[in-house]
């Protein structure tokens, strides 16, 4: 039993030596307290969240993402209410708790089409409902929220102003909303708020993530998302990242390990947070990416939903539209890997202790 040997307490310094430690002995130790960390705080379940990807239409032009405004080149989709109520019935066949609808910042998913899908969803299904539509107006937010959705998850990639500004262009002109003042606008309305980090984004120093990771534990996390940065060739990120990079020896790789050293501390540092294995961990590494994720910090798994035809067209990053555990066969193979891992699959909602720890947060929708 390691427990205790590292600190939930830990400050930057620390959170900087883990991030460059590379002794097999010492991070053993890392994976191990992150491991008994999670088994205590939250338990041996792992959540199953259905991600649905309704719409691939952004105005943004983030320096990284493949969905981006400027890429000519993809074909748009936006898929129809009854696409999705699909899907949200497939999630249900399934026994997941959860759906995610996730899109690009698609002006023309308008407040009452969404509020109409939420309505429905809390209507006829016991499902937790997460939204992750990007940076929207508080005036949206609360429509979403008042019509039962649950959980909001917004990314703000990077704490340090200067690399943000840099990978998305628009804030340097003045466009767009504090990421960081929109997770505080989403907690005060009674949301579960997730947020995270890209590791290895060009430009970015050990430093930057050790202020990130500190960052998560600040503004009190209720979901925390970490992925490796995969560069995408239509994007400025991915045809210029090595010009972009910080000087040797100070920039994050953006490599599976130093994804997982990023989990296993925010497990540490965030003991009651959920944190899912990313399908950006899977697309790195297929064989056991899930799996070694799961078991340095995560407890959350998010099968892709969206139908076929328009995965492939939601390619944030490359090959993201790999096979996950999305169908009942998959699943029984998801069963049998997370029985060797002594773990099972949850049932419910899945909320975090983080968030129902909060006094005056409260679940709006009724419990299965
Ligand atoms: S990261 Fe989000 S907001 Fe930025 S371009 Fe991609 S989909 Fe749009």
């Amino acid at each position: 039993m390691v427990s205790g040997l590292i600190q939930m307490a830990m400050d930057r310094r620390e959170i900087l030596g883990w991030l460059r430690e590379e002794r097999p002995e010492k991070l053993e130790l890392l994976w191990r307290e992150a491991d008994d960390t999670r088994r205590r705080r939250v338990g041996d379940e792992v959540h199953l969240r259905g991600l649905i990807e309704i719409s691939n239409r952004c105005i943004r032009e983030c320096h990284y993402c493949g969905i981006r405004a400027g890429n000519r080149e993809l074909r748009r989709y936006r898929m129809t209410e009854e696409e999705i109520m699909a899907c949200v019935a497939q999630a249900l066949a399934y026994g997941y708790g959860t759906v995610v609808m996730q899109s690009g910042e698609d002006e023309g998913i308008t407040a009452d089409w969404m509020a109409g899908i939420i309505r429905r969803i809390r209507r006829e299904t016991p499902l937790a409902v997460t939204l992750s539509l990007g940076e929207r107006s508080e005036a949206d937010l609360k429509a979403w929220r008042e019509a039962g959705a649950d959980r909001y998850l917004l990314r703000f990639e990077t704490s340090n102003p200067e690399l943000y500004a840099r990978i998305h262009p628009y804030h340097r002109r003045g466009e767009g909303r504090s990421r960081l003042e929109i997770l505080r606008a989403l907690a005060a309305m009674g949301y579960e708020i997730g947020s995270g980090v890209m590791v290895g984004i060009p430009g970015q120093t050990y430093d930057d993530l050790a202020a990130d990771i500190a960052l998560f534990r600040e503004i009190d996390l209720d979901m925390i998302g970490v992925g490796p940065f995969i560069p995408h060739p239509a994007t400025p990120l991915g045809s210029a990242a090595g010009t972009l990079a910080a000087p040797a020896g100070e920039q994050v790789p953006a490599d599976e390990l130093m994804t997982y050293k990023t989990i296993a501390l925010a497990r540490i540092l965030c003991p009651d947070a959920n944190i899912p294995s990313t399908t950006a961990l899977a697309t790195l590494n297929l064989a056991e990416g899930r799996e070694l994720g799961l078991s340095r910090g995560a407890n959350v798994v998010m099968p892709n939903l969206t139908p076929r035809r328009y995965r492939r067209l939601y390619e944030i990053y490359p090959a993201k539209g790999l096979p996950g555990p999305e169908s009942a066969e998959q699943l029984v193979r998801l069963r049998r890997q997370l029985a060797a891992l002594d773990r099972t699959i949850g049932s419910g909602a899945g909320d975090p202790p983080a968030y129902l720890g909060r006094s005056g947060a409260a679940p709006l929708r009724r419990v299965p």
